[in-house]
């Protein structure tokens, strides 16, 4: 951020101040907007976190996780808040169309903002900014940023936990995007006092019956795997949702089980919804499926983690996605999983 100094003084006074972060907040995105949100409140500061929609169960115990206002939920609470804020916070996400309904609102105040993310390609009209897609999360980005304003000494057990939480969930359990740095980072969030084993133990340990007896029917019944694209595809139908009682948050994860397989590069997860058909895909190494996402599924994300939604049915975006990955056997072929 190049214009730090001019933020250090603008945050050297109290301020009412907003954090948001993007629909189907996940460990990340909840994570940096809850560290921030102790970092910011120690400064003396008034601070609201709002998302778009709610935030899974495995995070609900994070430190202040229920001062969070949903949008969904308590739009007039939320517009409130955005109204008094001075300053809103953009976390974990690069185009205001990311948090819809609650995009359209902030997009319409003259209210600066400041970006902190590390998806490729920002799309964000923001006063201040830390944009690094190659950073592992934007956990580690507000790490980097309490470091900009020089108040690393302001570092406790509730901001280190909401950080680790989100390094832990977007490196899938420090296996992705790692570097010397992120273990300096997580090491020094140890010394201070964060228990690393129980926040492995509270997200990960964490599976309902319901969750596993799901992912068997995923891989038993609903998987087919396109060797010669060294692709795995799971679908769901919306029979599928109402058998399985599933609920927001139950399908995290499923997607990478196939990306366990030797030959497989890219997994993706197709989702039929009430109004859209969503996507999420994964891949291995130096395959993107960014690219996939952003022009055939109005979508993006990053190199190995993107998603998008089709307007065809069930059936009709499997077959197109399949009707694709020909333009992409060379590629596939080639490329290496690490
Ligand atoms: P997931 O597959 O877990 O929903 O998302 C994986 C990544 O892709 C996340 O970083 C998320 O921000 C991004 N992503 C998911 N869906 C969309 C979408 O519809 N549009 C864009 N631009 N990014 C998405
Ligand atoms: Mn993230």
């Amino acid at each position: 951020m190049e214009n730090i100094a001019e933020l250090k003084t603008f945050l050297s006074i109290p301020k009412d101040i907003v954090i948001c972060s993007h629909r189907n907040p996940d460990g990340d995105a909840i994570g940096s907007s809850l560290g921030l949100y102790h970092f910011l409140n120690k400064m003396g500061h008034t601070v609201r976190v709002v998302f778009p929609s709610e935030y899974p169960d495995f995070v609900a115990w994070l430190p202040d996780a229920e001062s969070v206002i949903i949008y969904d939920i308590e739009s007039d609470r939320a517009e409130e808040v955005v109204d008094r804020a001075d300053l809103i916070f953009c976390l974990d996400f690069n185009s205001l169309s990311r948090i819809d309904r609650l995009g359209e609102y902030i997009g319409g105040k003259d209210t600066p903002l400041a970006m902190i993310d590390h998806h490729l390609y920002p799309d964000l009209n923001a006063l201040y900014e830390i944009s690094d897609p190659s950073s592992s999360s934007t956990c580690e980005l507000v790490y980097d940023f309490i470091q900009m304003m020089d108040m690393q000494k302001e570092l406790d057990v509730p901001i280190g936990e909401c950080l680790f939480t989100g390094i832990l969930t977007d490196t899938g359990s420090f296996k992705y995007a790692t570097s010397p740095k992120l273990f300096r980072i997580v090491a020094h969030l140890i010394e201070i006092g964060v228990d690393d084993y129980k926040i492995q133990d509270l997200i990960f340990n964490a599976q309902s019956e319901k969750r596993l007896r799901l992912l068997g029917h995923c891989l038993a019944n609903r998987m087919e795997i396109l060797p010669e694209f060294h692709t795995g595809i799971i679908y769901l139908t919306r029979n599928d949702y109402d058998v399985f009682n599933i609920q927001r948050g139950d399908t995290e994860g499923i997607v990478n089980m196939m990306l366990t397989m030797k030959n497989v590069k890219v997994a993706a997860f197709i989702m039929e919804q009430p109004t859209i058909v969503k996507l999420s895909l994964r891949s291995k190494g130096d395959f993107s499926v960014q690219e996939i996402c952003q022009k055939h599924f109005k979508g993006g994300g990053h190199k190995n983690a993107s998603g998008g939604a089709s307007y065809f049915s069930l059936k009709k975006t499997i077959q197109k996605l399949k009707d694709i990955l020909p333009e992409y056997k060379t590629a596939l072929d080639d490329a290496k999983p690490y």
